[in-house]
């Protein structure tokens, strides 16, 4: 037996474990879903038969979905995650290589590199926004483009008009919008303008359902019928869908809770003007090597390398959590 040489070069995923007090590494929302509603979810699982197979192109969440966003369900495809689109989206097209914007989100590059694919990267900006013009010359026979907006981890919204710029190229666009709601903008509905468009969105971030791992994808309908072709049959279980089904029937809650981690964010970041970019995001990019001092006061956070090196990215906690992060970066920068 010999595992594909290739395989073997990609690193084993870091676990981070340990008795932390505060988690603010994964970008996760702080809230989890209320008791009383977990309750309703309950009761619909009740009558969820667990011995069956969950629908086969997931249609009463993708009903759901398009119901909330006012489309139809040929418009939206759902997946074990956001990852798990991005695994199908890095492949679906024809075409030599796919852009990515670096700093950005690394499995664009991880699938990629998976399935053989070159990356040809058009870094961002100073400020972090995409030159839309430099990525249209770069995505000439490219299979995909990925764009993060906000992009993780920088955390800034990209510029509507060089988002156009691209998708007058031509070329598949994937515009990834994990952190949307945060932003509270989106340029979605460019999706029935510009048929190479397509926009990833996931209910781990706002919608609290990181565990449940669900993401969906709005594109137009040959993009739809040509992922339920190709992805996994069942990748998606009756579990989860049912638990974002319920939420979706409560979304002024959702829209309490983002606000919540919006107002945070921006006492967070007034806080540490000094040392903080500023974000449309649930994020901040922090310009302090304080990752190891942080772990010492029970805090973790993501440590960024490369272009970020000696940077480190904060998730929005809860306030206690985030008062916490305040004063031991505080320190740590008075100790400098
Ligand atoms: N896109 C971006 C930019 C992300 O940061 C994440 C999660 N960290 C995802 C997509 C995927 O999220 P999930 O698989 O949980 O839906």
């Amino acid at each position: 037996m010999k595992i594909r040489k290739e395989f073997l070069e990609f690193p084993p995923y870091r676990v981070v474990e340990g008795d932390y007090r505060i988690w603010l590494d994964k970008n996760e929302n702080p809230y989890d879903v209320p008791g009383w509603l977990k309750e309703e979810i309950f009761e619909e699982l009740r009558e969820v038969p667990f011995n069956r197979y969950p629908h086969i192109t997931s249609m009463p969440l993708r009903e759901a979905i398009a119901e909330f966003y006012g489309i139809g369900p040929e418009n939206v495809a759902v997946g074990n995650g956001g990852d798990e689109l991005l695994s199908y989206l890095v492949g679906l097209f024809q075409g030599g290589h796919v852009v990515t914007t670096s700093p950005t989100f690394g499995m664009y590059s991880f699938y990629a590199r998976l399935k053989g694919i070159p990356v040809l990267d058009v870094p961002l900006g100073e400020d972090f926004t995409i030159d839309g013009g430099s990525i249209a010359e770069k995505s000439q026979g490219a299979a995909a483009v990925f764009i993060a907006s906000p992009n993780n981890p920088t955390g800034n919204l990209q510029p509507e008009e060089e988002i156009v710029k691209v998708l007058e190229s031509g070329a598949p666009v994937v515009l990834d919008e994990a952190y949307a709601e945060f932003a509270g903008k989106s340029p979605w509905k460019l999706v029935f303008e510009y048929p190479n468009l397509m926009v990833l969105r996931t209910f781990s971030k706002a919608f609290s359902l990181a565990g449940a791992r669900l993401g969906y994808l709005i594109a137009n309908e040959e993009v739809v019928d040509t992922l339920y072709r190709i992805k996994s049959p069942f990748s998606l279980n009756s579990l989860s869908m049912t638990a974002a089904i319920v939420l979706l029937r409560h979304y002024d809650l959702v829209e309490r809770t983002v606000r919540r981690i919006v107002g945070e964010r921006e006492r967070v970041y007034r806080r540490l003007r000094d040392y903080s970019y500023p974000s449309d995001a649930n994020f901040l990019l922090i310009r302090l090597d304080a990752h190891g001092y942080l772990l010492s006061k029970g805090i973790v956070v993501r440590k960024l390398s490369g272009r970020l090196g000696g940077m480190i990215r904060v998730t929005i906690g809860r306030r206690w959590e985030n008062d916490a992060l305040i004063n031991a970066l505080e320190e740590f920068a008075d100790g400098v």
